[in-house]
């Protein structure tokens, strides 16, 4: 008999601050069709003071959560291609970016490679990932801490998150205010 990896539950965090709404609209469709997984729920869309770089566009960030098959690796292949498919180019460190995928956690997997690294290390540091990923998975117990994400606010260092998305802004980039689910 064939032997399937077990569905784990992947999240992930989201940003760009070129052209968001549209490079996020599509990297939610890319991520709806990823092999081997199911798109589960979208957070709210938060606008986001940059950091580091600060003479620049103000990003939009959120978080979404998928039950897959995919190995972290495997994964990560995937969210690249989806980078790179929307034209992202590695440019000044913390500097404008089309899009960027991040991997914050692959069930209870901890891993420290270069590549990647599980959790991922500014999880709890950032509130643009904590935050919204909390919203969408409170419940979820961060597997270095042993934890759940909604315990762990105490943790955050570096606040940049301005406001959710509302209104038209919100209706524009597919996602309705404070609803959970799949938009777009
Ligand atoms: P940023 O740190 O701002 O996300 P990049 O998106 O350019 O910067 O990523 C730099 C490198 O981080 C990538 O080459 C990737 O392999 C590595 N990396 C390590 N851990 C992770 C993770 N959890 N999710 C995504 N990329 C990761
Ligand atoms: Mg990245």
């Amino acid at each position: 008999m064939l032997r399937r990896t077990p569905e784990v539950l992947a999240c992930l965090a989201l940003g760009s601050n070129i052209e968001p709404v549209a490079r996020l609209r599509a990297a939610l469709a890319a991520l709806k069709r990823l092999p081997e997984s199911r798109l589960l729920k979208v957070s709210r869309w938060y606008r986001t003071r940059p950091w580091g770089i600060e003479d620049q566009p103000e990003f939009i960030n959120l978080a979404v959560t998928l039950a897959t098959r995919l190995e972290p690796l495997a994964l990560l292949a995937e969210t690249q291609a989806i980078e790179r498919a929307l034209g992202r180019t590695r440019g000044q460190r913390n500097g404008p970016r089309t899009i960027d995928l991040d991997i914050l956690l692959h069930g209870e997997q901890t891993l420290d490679m270069p590549e990647l690294r599980l959790p991922h290390p500014a999880l709890t540091w950032r509130d643009f990932m904590l935050i919204p990923l909390i919203e969408i998975a409170p419940d979820v117990v961060h597997p270095e801490r042993g934890r759940p994400l909604a315990e762990l606010v105490d943790e955050i260092r570096y606040r940049q998150i301005i406001a959710p998305l509302s209104g038209a802004d919100a209706q524009e980039a597919g996602c309705e205010p404070g609803v959970e689910g799949v938009s777009g």
